[in-house]
């Protein structure tokens, strides 16, 4: 049967059609005027001094730890409950990555765990703002002030959020976006990287386009054919026509979270009454921008578990899904990092029971409440 209610969706509005096309009848279709205007705007979200676009969140990863100078021989200190990019990206620039475990209420990276993984070697954090909540970006921030690391969140679901009233983008040194169509905003594929460091806005510009030090642009004003590569980058650039869409939808942002958090919040009213099913721990200092709604499927009766919920759930039509398979149980990094059961027993318990449900702005109370009874009619199953 189709997912007739698919877990995340995107927006797309008669005025994001207009934005892209209007773009397609102008002079530029890649690095030109538009992609700057996102940037301004993103900038403007975040709270920072600069805006990086490129061309997805991965690519934005990469930036980021390219332009910190992470490199091998470093250690980078990630959560295990994120998507495999996260990851992946410390190995792109030849570091090891080293995972500290969540805790086991928001399955945020465990500040008292990452103290535990600092060695000579650790140059850097990735925190991760997991379904859309922000890490605790104040003691991961003394501890990387301690230890003269660089912090980097991982903020590809928490665009529109906030920790003590600043917004996530402006929290880390480096905070890194994506706009694929599942997340807050898209730009069909595409990612950006917020600072407030011109030097690190200007290593990403740069790596983003092949180690260019000069745009086409700049070669213009100058009136020279000349360019300098000054380092291995690669074409991780955004094109005009994808930065037109994410203008447009970025102004609709803020409703979107609104919309997102209501729901969510309907969500655990809905679930209070069920005692096998535990929404996550949204916590009182944060906005959360609810980028995913996951809840802890915990005591099921009988032979009842985690798949056999989630087959119910698909046979219906409801796209529910799971987020994530612990990176550091992935084959790939087993193999490569000598990874497996029992390095991080937070995540890896908090795993067998955990599910997404459907959210995201057109989602109706209608179709809500029809997530609810299924969910509720799959665990009082035996
Ligand atoms: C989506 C996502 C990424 C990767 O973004 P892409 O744009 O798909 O490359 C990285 N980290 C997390 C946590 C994500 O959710």
């Amino acid at each position: 049967m189709s997912q007739n209610i698919p877990y995340g969706r995107q927006s797309i509005s008669e005025e994001d059609i207009a934005a892209v096309v209007e773009v397609l009848r102008s002079d530029f279709l890649t690095t030109g005027p538009t992609v700057a205007a996102f940037e301004a705007d993103l900038a403007g979200v975040a709270g920072t001094t600069h805006a990086v676009a490129v061309s997805n969140g991965t690519a934005a990863l990469h930036a980021a730890l390219f332009a910190l100078g992470v490199g091998p021989g470093d250690e980078v200190i990630v959560p295990p409950i994120t998507f495999v990019a996260t990851v992946n990206a410390v190995l792109y620039v030849g570091a090891q990555p080293v995972f500290a475990d969540v805790d086991g209420e928001t399955l945020l990276i465990d500040p008292e765990r990452v103290a535990e993984q600092i060695t000579p070697k650790t140059r850097a954090i990735i925190g991760v703002d997991y379904a859309g909540q922000a890490c605790d970006w104040e003691r991961l921030r003394a501890i990387a002030e301690g230890h003269d690391l660089s912090l980097v969140a991982d903020a590809c679901h928490a665009l529109g959020a906030r920790y003590q009233g600043r917004p996530v983008g402006s929290l880390a040194d480096l905070t890194v976006f994506s706009f694929h169509p599942v997340k807050h905003i898209t730009t069909g594929e595409g990612g950006a990287i917020t600072t407030d460091d011109e030097a690190l806005a200007t290593r990403m510009r740069m790596f983003r386009s092949h180690g260019i030090a000069a745009t086409p642009a700049d070669r213009d004003r100058q009136v020279t054919w000349e360019y300098s590569q000054v380092a291995l980058g690669y074409n991780y650039r955004i094109t005009d026509i994808q930065c037109a869409l994410g203008r447009s939808q970025l102004a609709r942002l803020e409703p979107w979270v609104a919309a997102r958090r209501a729901m969510a919040e309907a969500y655990d009213r809905d679930f209070d009454a069920v005692p096998s099913v535990r929404p996550l721990l949204s916590l009182p200092d944060r906005d959360h921008a609810y980028h995913l709604y996951m809840v802890r499927l915990t005591d099921l009766p009988g032979a009842l578990d985690r798949g056999a919920v989630f087959r119910a759930l698909r046979e219906q039509g409801i796209g529910v899904n799971v987020h994530y398979i612990p990176v550091h149980l992935q084959p790939y990094h087993r193999e490569t990092l000598g990874t497996g059961p029992g390095l991080c027993p937070v995540a890896e318990a908090a795993y067998e029971g955990l599910l997404t449900l459907p959210l995201y702005p057109g989602l109706t109370d209608g179709d809500r409440v029809r997530v609810v009874q299924a969910v509720c009619d799959a665990v009082q199953a035996s």
